[in-house]
């Protein structure tokens, strides 16, 4: 596939991906334009050998799988992970504020976010929310106000000298953003708001009123090439759609016999421990129904290889000493093996051995992570799915900087080796004369 084409698709299913359920949406449509038929979680499945098929949970979850022509207990899968949601600023339930005639909203903060650069952006809100319908019944739907509608002004240098030196934030106090100037008199409300953009976004499903909702902000500045030579790839929530993205991608265009699996799951930002995140039975429920008998689940099991799929810290020029001189990958120089001995990436010399072996024979190149011995390490879905499942997992992940910014930065030719790369593995075959 050509980059540039590669990348714009990126950049586009980014800016239609506001959130984890609009995330899960966008990759739903996308494969299904490929094929895959959507399982529902409720009802009998009747699998066919060759099929693809995909199925959410939440809304903000999805398991896509291709099946061979072998049996998934003879063949395994070639199973790819990576997670749907990214930090940001989620609105209260009762968010509505008004402090000095200025209408606000009160804001939570999802996941570790990096909270300076909210400043000064334009921002909209978009998510899932739950209705009464005309007939009394529940429902859900997304919402986007697609606009920039809100605002966090930083305060003004002159009003905080020490600002560059010692800037600190309390969420409570300083996120909430401005949404409008009211006056003394009027009164806006939240939900009726979020009640006639439904109404304006759904006409027909007749909503009556809002219950709840999960609503995210998130900046309306599309994604874009920058660089002297476009070199790098600027926008929101690259960790993790950029691998959500490149992974679907590398799925769809796959066509190997033996069975491919794509696990994205929401929560990984607050620890996966949800019913649709990668510490919850989402995965291990959909490979129980592809294998129904224990014996075929664990030689399935056994067989297969995972690749989880999360950005990287590039070494930064500027703070290059936060890195091991040796383990600091560099943007556009390929993916990343994660490797760290207290098993916070689940990369053992057998499934980063394979990845290399494919990336040396796709001359696609390849470079390796490890955080410097005296500072902590993060994690990622890798080592939950790999404890959860029992299967073999590797740690990747293309080279960023600015990690859970509101605007991160990635190579723009890491995308291909990633997507490259991803494809040689689908199309691995363990044992090629046994047919
Ligand atoms: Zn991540």
């Amino acid at each position: 596939m050509n980059v540039p084409a590669l990348n714009q698709q990126l950049i586009d299913f980014i800016h239609a991906s506001p959130t984890p359920f609009h995330a899960t949406g966008e990759l739903k449509t996308l494969l299904q334009s490929a094929g895959f038929v959507e399982l529902d979680e409720a009802r009998h499945w009747h699998l066919q050998r060759g099929g693809r098929y995909l199925v959410t949970r939440n809304d903000s979850s999805l398991v896509a799988f291709t099946l061979g022509e072998q049996h998934p207990a003879d063949s395994g899968l070639r199973m790819l992970g990576a997670h749907t949601d990214s930090p940001c600023l989620h609105v209260k339930p009762q968010p509505d504020l008004v402090s000095n005639g200025y209408y606000q909203l009160g804001v939570e903060v999802y996941g570790g976010a990096l909270l300076n650069p909210w400043f000064d952006r334009d921002l909209s809100i978009a998510g899932r929310l739950s209705y009464r319908d005309a007939n009394g019944r529940l429902g859900s739907t997304l919402i986007d106000f697609q606009a920039p509608v809100a605002v966090i002004p930083s305060l003004a240098i002159h009003l905080d000298r020490d600002v560059n030196q010692s800037r600190s934030i309390n969420p409570q106090l300083h996120l909430p953003p401005v949404l409008m100037q009211t006056g003394d008199a009027a009164h806006v409300e939240f939900r009726r708001l979020l009640l006639e953009l439904a109404r304006e976004q759904h006409p027909e499903q007749g909503i009556d009123a809002v219950l709840e909702f999960e609503l995210c902000l998130y900046d309306c500045q599309p994604g874009a090439l920058v660089g002297l030579e476009q070199e790098f790839i600027a926008g929101a929530r690259l960790d993790n759609l950029l691998s959500c993205f490149v992974c679907a991608r590398a799925l769809m265009d796959s066509h190997a016999g033996s069975g491919q699996l794509l696990v994205c799951t929401d929560h990984e930002e607050v620890g996966s421990a949800s019913a649709c995140g990668a510490d919850g039975p989402f995965l291990k429920s959909v490979l129980q129904r592809i294998c129904p008998d224990p014996q075929e689940l664990a030689r399935c099991i056994s067989r297969s290889w995972l690749i989880s799929a999360d950005n990287a810290h590039g070494i930064h020029p500027n703070y290059a000493d936060r890195h091991d001189a040796r383990h600091g990958p560099l943007l556009n120089r390929g993916p990343v093996i994660k490797i760290n001995a207290g098993q916070r990436y689940a990369s053992n010399s057998e499934t980063a051995g394979l990845f290399r072996l494919l990336c040396d024979q796709a001359d696609i190149p390849l470079q390796s992570f490890v955080v410097r011995s005296d500072m902590a390490c993060g994690s990622t879905i890798g080592p939950l799915t790999a404890s959860n499942i029992g299967v073999r997992t590797l740690d990747v992940g293309v080279a960023t900087f600015a990690m859970h910014s509101i605007r991160e930065l990635a190579g723009a030719r890491d995308t291909d080796y990633l997507y490259r790369a991803l494809k040689a593995f689908l199309a691995y075959d363990e044992d090629p004369g046994s047919g």
